[in-house]
């Protein structure tokens, strides 16, 4: 079971930068080309912007040409749950973060192997941890 973490909006809006807020608060989305993870090829884990929860490997990170950061699997399967989203007149699928309910993006059908899947993720949402090199 995941153990949740579940803060007011005010207490979001206090420890979030306002975009950050909006995004992982209120769905909204970055504008395309403009995230500081889109074209980023660092080694390590990109962890929940808002509640630390480790989301993605950059093992699983791959360049979709869409200007948002690319994913073809999360890091553990409850990393991340999944809503129906209707809005602006299509389905799409919400990924959002299971310990937090930070909305992190969507993900589409389109991926490459081996799952065919692609989280398309806001670079905002999350926050990168470089691996320590061992040796
Ligand atoms: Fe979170």
């Amino acid at each position: 079971m995941v153990k949740k973490v579940i803060k007011t909006e005010e207490e979001w809006r206090a420890i979030l930068t306002p975009e950050q807020f909006e995004v992982t608060r209120k769905h909204g989305t970055e504008r395309a080309f403009t995230g500081q993870y889109y074209n980023f090829k660092g080694r390590g884990i990109y962890k929940c912007v808002c509640c630390g929860n480790e989301l993605f490997s950059s093992e699983a990170k791959y360049d979709s040409g869409t200007g948002w950061p690319s994913f073809w699997q999360p890091i553990r399967e409850d990393s991340v749950y999944y809503k129906d989203d209707y809005s602006y007149f299509m389905h799409r699928i919400e990924v959002l973060c299971s310990v937090c309910d930070a909305h992190l993006g969507h993900v589409f059908n389109d991926g490459p192997p081996p799952t065919g899947k692609r989280y398309c993720i806001n670079s905002v949402a999350l926050k990168f941890e470089p691996a320590t090199e061992e040796k």
